[in-house]
This record gives structure tokens, C-alpha cells and sequence, in this order.
């Protein structure tokens, strides 16, 4: 059960899964309906998607990305137009989006073995990232809690699965960084055993939000962790940190480190897992990225119940 939801989530196998799947016809607590903040708008660009409708315009740039979307369940592939697709990713936003604003947030426990990791089955993502990333910015600027994320600042020296739960119903997760700088030889070798236990054996994990820093070129150490989570099965979402930092001189934009990894990424798999850009500077990204994970989230919840 476990390993087949996982791989339903994994993005490289979802356009074959969504062509066999019904449009969800049943009530789910929370997944058919969207936000008021963002599907009342008038001109809101994710309006017309959110009831359904289908505008008749299909632009060039949809018939570009459409090679490279995430098509959630509930959406067929041939249906996605410009108004469904989040802007600054590649996040096709289907029936399964509903409540995604943080109310509360709370530290539940700081566990130092995947084993002792909360035992209840409220689904959970985890952050995920090299040090420095901005891994810590991203989870404050998601729950709009300044330092909620402080507890596991000890780059190298503390190793601690932080849990934080939102809602009363989901949790975020804050792994150790990898590939710290002055860390001992001995604490980066620890990271892969301590937390590659916790994603292979992780019931709840519904998917790790693998954070990419796109104010620098792609590093071999991300592209090991994806192409390392990919062979696991395990699904992933790209989020690109840093969108904000316009590099002048030799530097390369954010866009164009995040085309080249994206390129290289392209290489291992057929389908593009989801990705999508943020700032925890400017807020770029974070009601997007809010949307995506309640529609994974719910699409969950709705697994688990059948
Ligand atoms: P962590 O080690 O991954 O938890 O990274 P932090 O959240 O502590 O951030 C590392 C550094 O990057 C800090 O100096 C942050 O101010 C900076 N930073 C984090 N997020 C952003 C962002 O979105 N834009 C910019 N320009 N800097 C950021």
C-alpha cells in the first residue's frame, strides 16, 4: 500500500496513472474545494480551473511546458491550460488543492533516531537541502513564524529530525542539511545512513521537498540527492531557493541555473518531478507552494481512507 502511494506520487509515473484515473467524484474533507483567498478572486488566474471550467485558449508557451508539467491526480493531462499551471513552477493545479493556509503551527519533538519520529499517521513533508540553502528561511516564511525553525540551526554537529505540526493535521519536517562545509568527514558520512533510514522507512512521508539554492550553479551533491531519492521511489518536489538574487557580473540569473538543473535532471528521468521557485525575501512562491503540497496532501488522505 505504502510503496504503490508512493509511486503514484512520483512524478515520472503520474501522466501514465492520471489517464486511468476518474475525476474524483466523492467529497473529501477539504480537497474538492479551494481556498476563498485564491479561487473567489475575480481575476484570479487559478479561478476558472477551481470551478472547473475550461478556457479555450491554448498558448504556445502551455504546448511547450506541457512536456515538462506535473499533472496531479484528477487532471487529465490533455486538459491542462495556462490558468491551471502555478506561476514559477511547473504545477498543474487539479481538484485535489483545498485549505492552504498555515493557522497554527506547533514544535512537536526533535527525535535523534527516524524510529523515535512521531507514531501517529498524519502525513508529513520533509525539508531537505544542503546547509546554507535557506532551509530554515523557507520554513519560517511557509508558517510565518519567525524562528520555528531555529531548533535544528547546529550545522554538523547536532543531527535531529525536527517535527512541526500545522493544522493540528500535517507536519512539516526539518532534516538535517547536507554537505556542510566545515562539518567532520565523519558527520557528512552520518548523514546518509540517519537519514536515508527515515526516508526508506517513513510510512507517513507524502513527499520531500528537496530545496535547490538558484542563485548558484547545479551542485553534483543535489543531483546525487535527487537522482539518490529517485531510485527510491520516494517523490520529490524541487523547491528553488534564492529567486530573488539577481547575480550581476559572471554570476548566472536564478532562471539559468534553474534551466540547467532542470536540464541535467531531464537525463534520468522522462517525466520533470515538480518544481517551483521561491523567495522567503520578496514571498515568491509560498501560497503556490502551499496549494501544491495540500493537493498532495489530500490526495493522500484520500488514499489512505479507501
Ligand atoms: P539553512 O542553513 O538551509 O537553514 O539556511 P538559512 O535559512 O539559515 O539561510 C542561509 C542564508 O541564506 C542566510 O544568510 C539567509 O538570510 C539567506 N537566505 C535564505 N533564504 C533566502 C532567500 O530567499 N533569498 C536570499 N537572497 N537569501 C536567502
Amino acid at each position: 500500500m505504502l510503496l504503490t502511494l508512493r509511486c503514484r506520487l512520483l512524478s515520472p509515473q503520474l501522466s501514465k496513472m492520471f489517464r486511468s484515473l476518474p475525476h474524483p467524484q466523492k467529497s473529501h474533507p477539504s480537497s474538492l474545494t479551494f481556498g476563498a483567498s485564491i479561487s473567489q478572486q475575480p481575476n484570479c488566474p487559478y479561478a476558472s480551473a477551481a470551478k472547473g471550467q475550461r478556457p479555450a485558449a491554448l498558448s504556445e508557451s502551455t504546448k511547450f511546458v506541457r512536456t515538462v508539467l506535473f499533472v496531479p491526480p484528477g487532471v487529465n493531462p490533455d486538459d491542462v491550460t495556462d490558468d491551471m499551471i502555478l506561476p514559477g513552477s511547473n504545477i498543474v493545479l487539479g481538484p485535489y488543492a483545498g485549505e492552504a493556509k498555515v493557522k497554527d503551527v506547533d514544535f512537536v519533538k526533535s527525535s535523534n533516531r527516524p524510529k523515535d519520529c512521531p507514531k501517529d499517521d498524519r502525513p508529513e513533508f520533509a525539508m531537505l537541502g544542503r546547509s546554507n540553502v535557506g532551509k530554515s528561511s523557507l520554513i519560517n516564511f511557509l508558517v510565518r513564524k519567525k524562528e520555528v525553525a531555529l531548533t535544528s540551526k547546529r550545522p554538523g554537529k547536532t543531527q535531529l529530525i525536527n517535527h512541526f505540526l500545522v493544522n493540528k493535521s500535517w507536519y512539516i519536517v526539518d532534516l538535517p542539511g547536507y554537505g556542510f562545509a566545515n562539518a567532520p568527514e565523519s558527520a557528512r558520512m552520518d548523514w546518509s545512513s540517519f537519514t536515508k533510514g527515515y526516508f526508506l522507512n517513513r510510512e507517513t512521508l507524502v513527499s520531500v521537498l528537496l530545496l535547490i539554492d538558484a542563485s548558484v550553479p547545479p551542485q553534483k551533491i543535489d543531483l546525487d540527492c535527487a537522482n539518490w531519492l529517485g531510485r527510491n521511489n520516494i517523490s520529490m518536489t524541487f523547491v528553488f531557493t534564492k529567486c530573488d538574487k539577481m547575480k550581476g557580473g559572471k554570476g548566472r540569473r536564478p532562471d539559468e541555473n534553474i534551466r540547467n538543473f532542470l536540464e541535467l535532471m531531464k537525463e534520468n528521468y522522462r517525466q520533470h518531478p515538480p518544481w517551483i521557485m521561491t523567495s522567503s525575501i520578496t514571498g515568491l512562491g509560498r501560497d503556490e507552494l502551499l496549494l501544491h503540497m495540500s493537493q498532495l496532501r489530500n490526495y493522500w488522505d484520500s488514499e489512505e481512507t479507501n
